[in-house]
């Protein structure tokens, strides 16, 4: 029998698993990324979590390590391109330090996509062929199956929705445009309404936190908090379009939306539902079933997990 190890590679955690083909987790770490520290320091952490795990299962045939990793990055030559959060990660070429370490087939790609591989493998995309994994959390991105296939695009850089802009007069986004999906619909995005509406000295109880989080938010609203329900209101409603966007042009079977925030449930979901049912162009496509993700905790390490499987069923295939 053989077995696979993820990693996901994070701003502030690194987590790694150690599973089964089929997704089940013999054992799992997660530990401080310390992205300060410098990346020699960080490689050295991503090889003691996955030394970890392979000790913690007590297994020795490995089939092959997945990393996730934040974007841009170049799956080709494995490579991390200067994300924003990984201060000082220019270019770095992890896949293959860690594949000389193990000397284990290694494999890369970036999170959103890791993500989208990880509920094809071993959640709510199992059976589906065209699929569109949204999530939605501090930032806004997407992994896009087509045909059974993860679509990367022509140079890795398919489906950054985040930054597709929805408003050319809305707020200035972190890659300096104007309007961008993540700029007005993120997790952050909607906490730092919410904290702009309580410097404005708007009336709500969301004055009485010191920090407001998205959480926040929708915990206020569903205790009847007014501008707490206008502020999810805007939130569901820019989420809405984006996916109604992104269903008018892949025509999908369904949405799987996963993320910090759409573990609010109901709150989140019906609205974010109604909002497509009316902005979607082709009236059979209205109707594309909207999920939530089916990973929880561990998606991000279960996905690199699966990344291996695709990887491997790409060659043979
Ligand atoms: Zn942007």
């Amino acid at each position: 029998m053989s077995f696979l190890v993820g990693v996901d590679l994070g701003g502030t955690k690194i987590a790694a698993v150690c599973t089964t083909v089929d997704g089940k987790v013999l054992s799992s770490v997660k530990i401080p990324t310390l992205a300060a520290e410098g990346k020699e320091a960080v490689i050295e952490r991503i090889i003691l979590s996955v030394k970890e795990v392979i000790s913690e299962a007590n297994v020795t045939d490995i089939l092959g390590i997945g990393i996730g990793a934040p974007g841009p990055v170049d799956t080709e030559k494995g490579l991390i391109i200067a994300p924003p959060n990984l201060p000082g990660w220019d270019e770095v070429g992890l896949r293959d330090i860690i594949k000389e370490y193990f000397g284990v087939n290694t494999y890369f790609d970036n999170d959103a996509n890791v993500a989208a591989i990880g509920e094809r493998w071993f959640g709510a995309g199992r059976g589906y062929d065209d699929f569109i994994y949204i999530t939605v959390s501090t930032g806004i991105g997407a992994g896009i199956y087509l045909g059974g296939k993860l679509y990367r695009g022509h140079t890795d850089s398919a489906g950054e929705i985040g930054h597709m802009i929805l408003d050319i007069d809305g707020p200035v986004c972190n890659c300096g445009n104007r309007g961008c999906f993540e700029a007005l619909a993120s997790g952050t995005a909607l906490a730092k309404r919410a904290y702009e509406a309580v410097q404005e000295g708007k009336q709500t109880s969301l004055s009485k936190l010191q920090e407001i989080s998205a959480a926040d938010v929708f915990s206020a609203a569903n205790k009847g908090d007014i501008l707490a329900r206008q502020l999810i209101e805007r939130e569901t409603t820019y989420v809405g379009l984006g996916i109604a966007n992104i269903i008018t042009i892949y025509n999908p079977e369904r949405v799987i939306l996963g993320g910090g925030v759409s573990q609010a449930g109901e709150v989140f979901f019906e609205p974010v539902k109604e909002v497509v049912k009316k902005s979607v162009f082709a009236s059979r496509a209205r109707n594309t079933e909207i999920v939530a993700a089916e990973l929880g905790s561990n998606a991000g390490a279960l996905g690199a997990a699966a990344l291996v499987l695709e990887e491997r069923m790409d060659r043979i295939g």
